[in-house]
């Protein structure tokens, strides 16, 4: 298929996916055909989706990246989620070469440095981890919510990803955070117990803080930077993060 045909695809599906529910989503997915991958940060949203892999039995790979540096709950929340919904969740984890690399010039936790600096440890912790969980992939299933961050405001149902060369398909784009809850609630979904001491957005435990009242979902993340933008670059192209272009990383 060529890229416009790709385009295209991905604006048919996110027009039928619109009008599905979480479930028929997955399913319509499934039908699709090809590897199918939803990778996982083991948080709120995401939980969502695995309990919902787990009991309609759909043919979607669920994998997580696993970078060296998660909480342990949220480590012990994946064997948790495997257990209760009877599925695998594939590990990917960084290159020793490239760790020990990153700590050579950056220091183990040179990311409180400079934007560059963390950029390049997510990319060798989270970017090169997700290439090898993509390989393959027809199409990648992620837990964006619209809600989550102005940045995120406008995420499709699905749409055309020309870096990875896959479609992106995020089924809780138009979930509030209310939906979820509500969800997770009938559905008795483990969840992090981080969540209920004030993160809503959890990822690796360095670069993860506690929310006060009021503040975004998202204000935890990396929050000694001043940039309202900010992500790792799973869900912007590398190409729009200028410091991992100049990265040696
Ligand atoms: S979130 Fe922090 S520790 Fe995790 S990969 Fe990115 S910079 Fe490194």
């Amino acid at each position: 298929m060529t890229s416009h045909d790709n385009v295209q695809a991905a604006s048919t599906l996110d027009a039928a996916l619109a009008e599905l529910d979480l479930v028929d989503r997955l399913r319509l997915v499934e039908e699709l055909g090809g590897r199918a991958v939803f990778t996982t940060s083991l948080g709120i949203e995401d939980q969502v989706i695995t309990a919902a892999i787990g009991l309609s039995n759909v043919a979607i790979h669920v994998a997580t990246l696993e970078t060296g540096r998660l909480f342990k709950e949220t480590l012990d929340l994946i064997t948790e989620t495997e257990e209760r919904f009877d599925v695998t969740i594939t590990r990917y984890h960084p290159e020793q070469d490239d760790i020990d690399a990153y700590a050579a010039k950056y220091g183990l936790n040179g990311f409180y440095e400079s934007v560059e600096a963390r950029h390049a440890c997510c990319h060798v912790r989270k970017l090169v981890p997700l290439a090898k969980a993509l390989e393959g992939a027809t199409v990648w299933i992620t837990g964006l919510r619209r809600s989550q961050s102005g940045n995120r405001a406008a995420t499709p149902f699905a749409e055309y990803d020309a870096e990875r060369n896959l479609i992106k398909v995020n089924p809780l784009a138009d979930w509030s955070l209310d939906d979820i809850n509500a969800y997770v609630s009938a559905e008795a979904v483990p969840i992090n117990p981080l969540h209920a001491r004030g993160y809503p957005s959890i990822g690796c435990e360095p670069c993860t803080r506690a929310i006060k009242p009021g503040e975004p979902e998202r204000a935890g993340r990396w929050w000694w930077e001043n940039d309202e933008k900010r992500e790792c670059g799973l869900h912007v192209p590398e190409s729009a993060i200028p410091s991992l272009n100049s990265s040696s990383l």
